[in-house]
């Protein structure tokens, strides 16, 4: 079986594929799964669904403690008048995650459960879609656009995430927390004029309240 992109929903088919017995070679354009993201958080939501996305997971072979995550049940949410409540959800609500090349991150934990089920990775590697069963190489384009700065800071780990058309016309920003490393990102729909005006607004909102 060929792949084309190791992300996580290549190297996730690859697992499943490889432990029921085939052999799977995944092609991936850059030089190591997580290079197109380096350094970002993501969220993995984990409020929608009964059953925990942990458990889904071993349920289908992949073991999520081979990346680090930090998990979350409370979280600051800031409502369009400034208000903050704290929604609260019984067991884990989401969990946040490094993207990127680092050993803890997201992407290298998918990359060494492939390889430990035999699962061929080539780097650097082109392949003609044509020639792949599996399609796996991302968005091509996203409606979405997020801007950022990261930081260092003592703050405790802490998530804000705020509805603001403001400061996100239409969309979101959030403050995410992790061991000393801050980001603070507004999300637009599209590249605007003013999208570093609405970055820097966002900071100073996030500076005057933590
Ligand atoms: C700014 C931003 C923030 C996001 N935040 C979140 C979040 O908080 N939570 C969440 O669940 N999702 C988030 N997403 C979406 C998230 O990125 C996707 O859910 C996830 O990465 C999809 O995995 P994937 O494997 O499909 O794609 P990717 O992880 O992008 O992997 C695709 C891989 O294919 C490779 N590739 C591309 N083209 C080729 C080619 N021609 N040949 C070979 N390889 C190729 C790429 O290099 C990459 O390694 C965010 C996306 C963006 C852009």
């Amino acid at each position: 079986m060929h792949i084309l992109g190791a992300g996580l929903s290549g190297l996730s088919a690859a697992v499943v594929l490889a432990k029921s017995g085939r052999e799977v070679h995944v092609h991936e354009i850059r030089k190591d799964s997580g290079a197109r993201f380096d350094g970002d958080f993501q969220g993995l939501e984990n409020w929608t669904s009964r059953r925990d996305f942990f458990d889904e997971m071993r349920e289908w072979g992949l073991d999520p403690d081979e990346f680090k995550s930090d998990p979350f049940s409370i979280v600051d949410l800031a409502h369009p008048d400034d208000v903050i409540t704290n929604p609260i959800t019984d067991g884990v609500a989401f969990r946040v995650v490094e993207r990127g090349t680092g050993h803890h991150c997201i992407d290298q934990g998918f990359k060494r459960m492939a390889e430990a089920a035999g699962v061929k990775i080539h780097y650097g590697a082109k392949k003609a879609p044509e020639e792949c069963h599996i399609i796996a190489a991302g968005p091509k384009d996203s409606s979405a656009i997020a801007f950022g700065e990261v930081f260092h800071t003592d703050h405790p780990n802490h998530v804000t995430f705020q509805l603001n058309d403001k400061l996100a016309p239409g969309a979101y920003s959030y403050l995410i927390i992790i061991d000393g490393i801050g980001l603070i990102c507004t999300c637009l729909w599209r590249k605007q004029k003013k999208s570093g005006r609405y970055l820097n607004e966002t900071i100073a909102w996030y500076e005057e309240r933590y």
